[in-house]
């Protein structure tokens, strides 16, 4: 979503690649910073100082595990490619994550998801190396500790490990998800009733695509990093006071309809979208040569030569005057890679 140089760049097209690549920049005191497809980044103008290492490792292995179908695939494949490749193979399980941009070993980092299925429900394993000395490590499904938008590497672990494969379970002609009632209408005006694997891929495909959220160059609304924030996950006890802030800046009847989604562990989901839009960021919105998309208020697009600062500045401006309202904090789901 914006732009700014590096000081080395290179591509690691395998395990030993990288390993050496980072043994170099360790012994000459050299800053690192991985790269997959860049579609969750936001490079700061001066750019990063150190070497960038892009994962270019590719291959798909299909074997099975307790009866069960198991793709294992090299951290540098497209994401989406594997998605179709899967559904070309009647493999249920991502079809609902079609048309995310990016690389397979990006897609545990953030536990990418979307139309109510994530990476964590099909990853039984991942093979990742140690950035400090170029060991290898095994982590289990359990080990990686996933939840909504988030894993062991965006936390504790942030930094430490590169993703060098990953091993989905999937399902040999299984049924596809369909969760999301924007899904299902889709597949309801397409005229489908028992979708296949392929109707659900092209059916997310669409939705997507008229949310901006399909890397098109013919869509301005495309240029973002996709959602900027991720939707707030409040504990039960802290709704009383939002909705309270809700019902004073829209009313007891917004407040009363204002999408929530209540896990079973004592935990509310709220959409970030909504406050965004319901804070006076409409869609479209335009903060000089940065905007929200026209398609969807949770988008920051870069629409033409915007800088870092300028995008950083609009979802600055966007998180506070929610928090101002409705006294809910947005946290920004990119990455920010460089020297700022
Ligand atoms: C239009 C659009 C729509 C999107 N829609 C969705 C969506 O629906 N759901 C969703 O969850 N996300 C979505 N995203 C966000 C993005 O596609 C995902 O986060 C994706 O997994 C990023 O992959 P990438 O290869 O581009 O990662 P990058 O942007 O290159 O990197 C992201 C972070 O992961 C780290 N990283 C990358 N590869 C590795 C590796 N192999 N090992 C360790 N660390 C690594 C990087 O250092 C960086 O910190 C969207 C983005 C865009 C632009």
């Amino acid at each position: 979503v914006s732009e700014g140089p590096a000081a080395l760049y290179t591509e690691a097209r395998s395990v030993d690649d990288l390993r050496g690549l980072l043994a170099w920049a360790r012994s000459r005191s050299v800053r690192t910073c991985i790269l997959g497809g860049g579609s969750n980044v936001v490079v700061e103008d001066v750019g990063f100082d150190g070497l960038v290492v892009r994962i270019a490792s590719r291959g798909i292995d299909l074997g099975s595990y307790g009866g069960r179908p198991v793709v294992t695939v090299a951290a540098g494949e497209p994401w989406d490619d594997l998605v179709a490749w899967c559904v070309a193979r009647g493999l249920a399980g991502v079809e609902c994550l079609s048309g995310i941009p990016g690389l397979v070993g990006a897609a545990p980092i953030q536990n990418v998801g979307a139309y109510g299925q994530e990476v964590a429900e099909t990853i039984v394993a991942l093979d990742a190396l140690r950035v400090s000395d170029g060991t290898m490590r095994r982590f289990s499904n359990s080990e990686c500790r996933f939840s909504y938008r988030d894993s062991v590497f965006k936390r504790e672990a942030r930094g430490e490990w590169v993703v060098t494969a990953v091993a989905f379970a999937l399902r040999d002609g299984g049924e596809p998800a369909v969760r999301y009632p924007d899904l299902r209408r889709q597949l309801d005006e397409a005229g489908v009733d028992r979708p296949s694997l392929a109707d659900v891929r092209q059916a997310v495909i669409a939705v997507r695509a008229a949310k901006g959220m399909v890397v098109d160059p013919a869509d301005p609304d495309s240029r973002s990093a996709g959602s900027f924030f991720t939707n707030p996950v409040l504990p039960d006890e802290d709704m009383p006071f939002v909705l309270r802030r809700v019902e004073a800046a829209l009313g007891p009847s917004t407040a009363e309809s204002m999408p929530r989604w209540a896990g079973a562990d004592g935990r509310t989901k709220l959409s970030a979208a909504w406050l965004i839009e319901r804070a006076g960021f409409c869609r479209g919105f335009v903060r000089g040569r940065a905007g929200t998309s026209t398609k969807h208020a949770l988008a920051i697009v870069n629409r033409g030569g915007a800088t870092a600062r300028e995008i950083l500045g609009l979802a600055t401006e966007i998180r506070d005057g929610v928090e101002r309202i409705f006294g809910v904090r947005l946290e920004m789901e990119p990455v920010v890679v460089g020297d700022a």
